[in-house]
């Protein structure tokens, strides 16, 4: 197998969660290597946010406001006005919603949450990664920049049913937790209704056979279908080159 073919071939192995269902186009650019824009704005506020939003948690304050610490990988990525902006928006809009949620939720009391936890596992000859936001013994959570509606609570439904997957599946047992999502912006504190969670959960094992399907699609040398959420496009690091849109 030639040299690229073997290293598209170990990136398809891994498949991470935020990816499952996701547009199949995105993924044949990145394997690739296509030239991607700059990561949106949107993103990159959202990814400070979360960052701010584990310090408060772990450390009671915002301890480290640098952009390495701030925006992780993403931060070569980002220019400094970007970076500023973006900074200078999680300050005033978020922080406060994030100090104000984590005085009155009584979702960390007791508990020992875990945050930004990466988690890998061997799965029919892949690996599913996903990064969990915040866990506890009870609940698994996730931040939000954007705004609730039902349609975005389903969305982000249908990832916490792929953290729940491979969570339990790490711990090795079934630990029946409820899942919640923080919509920072409006402070709304929204659990995930059972009904929609059994929903998801099904649809999360739907998708990951069918993303395993796709990647190895692409090894075969088939094209990519178009893309079935092109609402995402706006946020795509793809937009500047894709025809899709
Ligand atoms: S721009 Fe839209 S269609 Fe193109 S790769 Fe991104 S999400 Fe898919």
């Amino acid at each position: 197998m030639a040299e690229r073919d073997e290293k598209v071939a170990e990136e398809l192995k891994q498949i991470r969660i935020t990816e499952i269902g996701d547009c199949p186009r995105k993924l044949y650019y990145r394997l690739y290597n296509f030239p991607a824009s700059k990561p949106h704005f949107t993103s990159i506020r959202g990814t400070i946010v979360h960052s701010q939003a584990e310090q408060l948690i772990t450390e009671g304050d915002i301890i480290d406001t640098s952009k390495d610490a701030l925006l992780r990988d993403k931060a070569l990525e980002c220019d400094e006005r970007t970076f500023e902006l973006a900074l200078s928006e999680a300050n005033q809009i978020y922080v406060p919603q994030i100090k104000r949620w984590l005085s009155k939720t009584s979702l960390l009391k007791g508990e020992q949450p875990r945050l930004h936890q990466r988690i890998s596992l061997n799965y029919k000859d892949f690996i599913v990664t996903g990064e969990i936001d915040c866990y506890t013994s009870k609940a698994l959570i996730e931040f939000k920049t954007g705004r609730y509606s039902y349609a975005m609570l389903k969305k982000h439904a249908l990832q916490l049913a792929g953290y729940e997957w491979l969570l339990n599946r790490a711990e090795n047992r079934y630990l029946a937790r409820d899942w919640y999502v923080i919509y920072l912006k409006e402070l709304r504190e929204q659990e995930v209704p059972k009904h929609l969670a059994a929903e998801m959960r099904k649809k999360f094992e739907k998708l990951l056979k069918e993303e395993i399907k796709v990647r190895r699609e692409i090894l075969e040398g088939k094209s990519m279908g178009a893309c079935k959420l092109s609402f995402r496009c706006v946020y795509c690091k793809y937009r500047g080159i894709c025809p899709g849109i």
